[in-house]
């Protein structure tokens, strides 16, 4: 017999089997030896009331043991002989993607213009200490995509959008933590991200699949209305009857080839805005009411959202514990993001705090037709560049500063490996944007006391929160509506918005792409 039972635990408690095991005993009111197994099924953390605790949903097995879950991969098949399918891009859509594909009996090739994750390494190094943005090799592009060397934030409201457990399950059978199994919060960590994904490259390559790196896609093989394929560095032609894109949002030159072969694609909103800097002791303070973290209690978190004129103001992709990084992807460009290791350990939190920003928000740009969005999103980028130096070192401000338009005279220290100067980022940011940032920050800090502090740095710019651009596709095929053989996916194409959502879509369009070969 199974039975479900929610456990209270403290933090201290955390781990210990025994303690469980008694607890869920007393609970249930059993005797010792009829209790075979206790297996947590969710975990949280509750932090309202005078001290935090954990909140476990478990399932007791009563004279009975759990039945082992047969293993995603052991359903896979050899496909080197397979029908091929083209896959540009190596972040989580194209490779979840490649893995529903092979799971399908189909051959994924995947073409990526970045590195693989061990060689992305040293770029990543060359932005940090000398603020060189290789083209093809930065935060967002390489083995992994944008999601490597992220936070691993595995949570996602889109719920409805796939099968959230599979994907995780395969991380899992990769090397994840089986934690994120179970937490609500499920995080990875950028030092453990890139085993994982070398480990997905490898069963890719193991069952047939292939992975190619710098191949970057340089044009589309459309012919009579149909991609039959794509050429690689000007110069190599890879054919397939199927081209799944899944590009992410920063391949600007990939939406200007799509429009130069007059596929269909529309400008769509997005956010943008600054990235925010706490220390984590503050936040830990606000959020648990302790200073010093009791054992096991990992970094505090927050999310928050108001509304200032008729647009969200909201926080993004924090970052407990995290690092704020450059994440541009090419020279002349200043961006910001955020990403933090599995122990979430250094002293800041970070979030992106951004606007949300409709087309009639950017009516000077209107003549960039549907490059509308991402001529605005470029020019807030250079202005915030060409603002330095020349390198990655970002402009910044405490809050509190930002918040009266002022420049601050000094700066609190900062997770930021290229640097960061005082400057007047309420100038450097379109007015609509900052104006409401100036209202949003004082608002959250009236729903969080503490929040709103001289101790926060403003960093900018963060503005690749989402894509500006839509790869419109059928909801029934995944196919782009005129053209055939096209399967626009992830984050790139409009269709997802984080790690989780963006393997989801992959394994979504993997099965549309299966229904069309068969
Ligand atoms: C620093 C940082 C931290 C983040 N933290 C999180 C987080 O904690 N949780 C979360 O859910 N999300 C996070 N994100 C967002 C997340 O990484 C993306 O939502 C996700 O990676 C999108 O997946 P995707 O596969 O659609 O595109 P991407 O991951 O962007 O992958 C696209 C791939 O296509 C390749 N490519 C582009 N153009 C071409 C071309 N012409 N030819 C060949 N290849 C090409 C790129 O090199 C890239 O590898 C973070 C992003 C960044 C940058």
């Amino acid at each position: 017999m199974i039975k479900q039972l929610e456990i209270k635990l403290r933090p201290a408690d955390l781990g210990k089997d025994e303690i469980l095991r008694q607890r869920v005993i007393q609970q249930l009111r059993c005797k010792p030896e009829d209790l075979s197994e206790v297996h947590i099924r969710r975990r949280s953390i509750d932090a309202r009331g005078r001290r935090p605790f954990f909140r476990l949903r478990v399932d007791a097995y009563l004279q009975e043991n759990a039945a082992a879950e047969p293993a995603i991969l052991d359903q896979y098949q050899m496909v080197d002989e397979a029908p091929a399918v083209i896959i540009v891009g190596a972040g989580p859509a194209g490779m979840f993607a490649a893995l529903e594909l092979i799971e399908l009996g189909l051959k994924p090739i995947i073409l990526e213009r970045g590195k693989d994750v061990r060689a992305r390494r040293r770029d990543l190094r060359a932005i940090q200490q000398f603020g060189e943005v290789n083209p093809h090799s930065n935060y967002c592009f390489g083995e992994g995509g944008a999601g490597t060397y992220s936070d691993g934030k595995l949570y996602t409201r889109s719920h409805k959008r796939g099968n959230i457990e599979k994907s995780l399950r395969l991380l899992v059978e990769h090397g994840a933590k089986t934690d994120i199994l179970i937490d609500a919060h499920p995080h990875i960590g950028s030092n453990k991200l890139p085993k994982i994904v070398a480990n997905i490259r490898e069963t890719i390559l193991h069952y047939g699949g292939e992975v190619l790196f710098d191949h970057h896609v340089t044009d589309f093989i459309v012919e009579n209305g149909e991609m039959r394929g794509v050429i690689v560095n000007d110069k190599q032609e890879y054919r397939a009857q199927a081209v799944i894109l899944a590009t992410g949002h920063s391949a600007r030159d990939i939406f200007h080839l799509l429009h130069r072969h007059e596929i269909h694609i529309e400008a769509k909103p997005f956010a943008l805005g600054v990235r925010i800097e706490h220390p984590q002791p503050l936040i830990d303070k606000i959020q648990y009411g302790q200073k010093h973290r009791e054992d096991n209690l990992p970094a505090s978190s927050y999310r928050l959202a108001c509304q200032v004129k008729e647009r969200g103001v909201f926080s993004f992709c924090m970052c407990p514990g995290g690092l704020v990084v450059p994440a541009a992807t090419a020279p002349g460009e200043l961006v910001v993001n955020g990403m933090s290791l599995s122990r979430r350990d250094s002293p800041y939190a970070n979030s992106g705090t951004v606007v949300a920003v409709e087309i009639e928000d950017m009516a000077p740009f209107a003549k960039h037709g549907v490059f509308t969005g991402l001529a605005f999103q470029q020019s807030v980028e250079q202005a915030f560049f060409n603002h330095g130096d020349g390198g990655q070192q970002a402009p910044a401000a405490r809050l509190t500063d930002f918040v009266r338009g002022k420049v601050s005279q000094n700066l609190p220290d900062t997770s930021y490996i290229p640097g960061i100067y005082a400057a007047p980022i309420h100038e450097l940011l379109p007015s609509g944007i900052y104006d409401r940032l100036r209202q949003g920050v004082q608002e959250f800090g009236r729903k969080m006391k503490g929040y709103y502090t001289g101790d926060a740095t403003v960093i900018g710019t963060e503005s690749r929160t989402s894509s500006p651009i839509r790869i419109p596709r059928s909801r029934e095929t995944y196919m782009h509506e005129q053209t055939k053989g096209l399967f626009p996916c992830g984050e790139g194409a409009g269709y997802a918005g984080g790690i989780l959502s963006a393997a989801m879509d992959g394994q979504n369009v993997a099965r549309a792409v299966h229904r069309y070969y068969t």
